[in-house]
């Protein structure tokens, strides 16, 4: 939660303090999650635009990253048990998997 607070206040593109993404530190390529925090930054300030021109998949993952976060850390008695069966299930999360390595190859191709 500090993350997103830090994020929240200082801009990535204006700071010299925020890490770099060690992957394309060491290659010049873009992982799957460059631009994550520039886009979370301009999420906070609900600059929808900029956040999805950074990382479109992030954006558009945001769905099932929460239903994610609600089977993992909210799902006291069960209540969301049925969504994780959903979430879980093979076939989503492989074709998340391959969603994620197509946006990965990608981006770094066009
Ligand atoms: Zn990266």
């Amino acid at each position: 939660m500090a993350g997103f607070g830090i994020l929240f206040f200082v801009n990535p593109e204006a700071s010299a303090f925020m890490p770099r993404c060690p992957f394309n530190w060491l290659t010049g390529l873009d992982c799957p999650a460059c631009g994550t925090q520039r886009a979370l930054h301009h999420l906070f300030h609900l600059q929808f635009r900029e956040a999805f021109a950074y990382n479109p998949f992030l954006i558009i993952s945001f769905p099932y990253l929460f239903a994610l976060v609600l089977c993992q850390w909210f799902n006291d008695g069960g209540r969301f048990d049925a969504l994780k069966r959903v979430c879980h299930h093979h076939v989503v999360v492989n074709v998340y998997l391959v969603l994620l390595v197509a946006w990965w190859i990608l981006r770094n191709v066009l």
